[in-house]
């Protein structure tokens, strides 16, 4: 009985997560392996995120194809398969400390909680700073959101064992660099609005940083300044 009024409220409140969601959410999950994904515990908490809480209510018929999607503030909600090998690369622990420039739909940050992280996350974007809070906070995933400039990363908060940002720099901002533990990474998108490549960072010692590169892909700009 109260399962069942339960279920009725969630439906209102639009929060359901039905088989049908499930089972496109594994076709999902099965298409992002075959494109080499390898991490199975990424995948599986991929498969725990109920991407279609996170869309825009006039693509979320789609919310289970392998593509990126507008969101408010002219921005987007990235790829599945991007989202996947981002965090396969940042290579989260649990009970890591992880910041996370660009919020966005939160649908990132939820899968770095899956993967039981704590989560600093920024958004320079107020509508989607709200939005995603609004999104997050009843699905029980609970980051420390913040609404700024993640260029600076969080200074009062650092260091961090990893930070991802989910917007393309032209350079890597130093700030972020200085942020990291040592033996802390991060990983960020590199360029201009024409491709960039996806960089990994590892810092070695306190001065010492190792950078790989890991193919292109295509982001948004990290822009600098908050907008209102
Ligand atoms: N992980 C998000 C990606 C959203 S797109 C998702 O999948 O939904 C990238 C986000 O970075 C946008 O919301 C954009 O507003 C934000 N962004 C860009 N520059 C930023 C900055 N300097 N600080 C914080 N957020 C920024």
């Amino acid at each position: 009985m109260f399962k069942n009024i339960h279920y009725i409220w969630a439906n209102i409140l639009g929060l359901v997560d039905s088989y049908r969601h499930k089972g496109l959410r594994n076709k999902l999950i099965d298409s992002i392996r075959s494109k080499g994904i390898k991490n199975e515990e990424v995948l599986e908490a991929m498969g725990r995120v109920p991407r279609h809480l996170f869309m825009d209510s006039s693509f979320i018929n789609f919310s289970y194809t392998d593509k990126a999607f507008p969101i408010a503030a002219g921005q987007t909600i990235s790829q599945p398969y991007t989202v996947a090998f981002q965090t396969e690369l940042l290579d989260v622990q649990r009970h890591q400390k992880v910041l996370e420039v660009g919020t966005g739909s939160g649908y990132q940050t939820a899968l770095l909680l899956e993967l039981g992280a704590r989560v600093y996350t920024i958004e320079r974007q107020r509508q989607l700073f709200l939005a995603a809070q609004k999104t997050l906070t009843p699905l029980n995933y609970k980051p420390i959101f913040f609404y700024g400039d993640g260029y600076e990363g969080l200074p009062a908060y650092a260091p961090f064992d990893r930070i991802l940002v989910t917007a393309a720099a032209p350079k890597i901002p130093q700030s972020l660099l200085n942020q990291l533990t040592v033996g802390g990474l991060l990983v960020i998108p590199e360029g201009d609005q024409f491709g960039q490549k996806m960089m990994r960072i590892v810092r070695e010692s306190e001065d010492h940083f190792q950078r790989s590169e890991h193919g292109y892909f295509s982001f948004v700009p990290l822009l600098r300044g908050k907008n209102n």
